[in-house]
């Protein structure tokens, strides 16, 4: 029997699991609360646990597996196999997640963080069409980023590659949680979109009900604002428009230095699908380079919550 190869997604509220053949056709999936109780010290045994049961229900074993792929929303030592730091997970210490997880399953692992496993799952399996040159930015709570170029997953000097997020398109604009001003995050993410309507509405003088909303001190939510701008509420519309030029802006700098084949946009945040990625296009082609506006293509992510196992799963191949 070929090889199989196990994605594992850690999320801070589920863990997703699959079994994907090892040209990622995903054939078993399932997922478990993460308990990040306890300093998360129950999140590795828990993974573990649920894997050897599976394996048993499929009456499979270690000698089955290519490896385990593990996607981590923290900070990776890919050489050590240990997680350095993921607050959403309760970690607060250095921990070796890959020696652990190998002495109980007996199956190699392979680990990184979650917003370059995504990118991997796209450009493998995804909108990226399996080409070598693909960028990924995930708009989500916060905005991430995975780099393939050439083939290769980016890491940098330091492992941090591909923080798109913090790619600054308003030097005099709102602080970001990095410390820095005008990060793409602070005006881009759900809660920075926000931030950005409040800021807008100031000026703005039309009548718009999100507008009224806003001034009135109701809940306006990154996804209301998306859906009024999608009915034509004047002052929402403007909104997006300004988020989209601001991912226009990054996304034209990303371009014009990298010229991958495509920037795929994924996460919560572009579920407003082709309303935003045809308005992130526009500004594209403002600010790209002639030709790389030509070759450098705008795409919606196709994969959803399975791109962080399938692109896992691809780290041990
Ligand atoms: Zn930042």
């Amino acid at each position: 029997m070929e090889k199989k190869i196990i994605g594992i997604d850690l999320g801070g509220t589920t863990t997703k699991f699959a079994i994907l053949t090892s040209d990622g056709e995903i054939q078993q999936k399932w997922s478990i609360d993460t308990n990040v109780l306890n300093e998360g010290s129950r999140i590795v045994p828990e993974i573990i646990e649920s894997v050897n049961h599976r394996l048993g229900l499929y009456d499979m074993d270690s000698s089955d597996f290519i490896g385990i792929g593990l996607g981590v929303p923290g900070k990776v030592d890919r050489e050590a196999g240990t997680i350095v730091g993921a607050y959403n997970l309760n970690w607060r210490t250095v921990q070796p997640v890959k020696e652990q997880i190998e002495r109980e399953t007996k199956i190699q692992v392979a680990i990184d963080n979650d917003a370059n496993v995504a990118a991997l799952g796209e450009q493998w399996k995804g909108a990226g069409d399996n080409d070598p040159n693909v960028v990924f930015v995930t708009l989500g709570t916060g905005v991430g980023g995975g780099i393939i170029s050439e083939g290769k997953l980016l890491h940098g000097t330091a492992g941090c590659a591909g923080e798109i997020g913090h790619v600054i398109v308003d030097p005099d604009g709102f602080e970001c949680t990095c410390g820095r001003k005008g990060c793409l995050e602070t005006v881009s993410s759900a809660t920075g979109v926000v931030r950005l309507a409040r800021h807008l509405s100031e000026k703005f003088a039309g009548s718009s009900e999100l507008k009224v909303q806003l001034d009135n001190g109701e809940e306006v939510t990154c996804k209301g604002i998306s859906e009024a701008a999608q009915n034509e509420d004047k002052f929402a519309v403007m909104v997006v428009d300004r988020v989209c030029f601001y991912l226009g802006l990054a996304c034209g700098n990303i371009a014009n230095t990298l010229n991958p084949s495509s920037i795929v946009i994924g996460g919560g945040v572009s579920a407003s699908g082709q309303f935003l990625r045809s308005r992130v296009e526009t500004y594209f082609n403002t600010f790209a380079f002639p030709e790389v506006a030509q070759s450098t293509k705008i795409k919606l992510a196709v994969l959803g919550n399975d791109a962080g196992v399938i692109g896992a799963g691809s780290l041990v191949l």
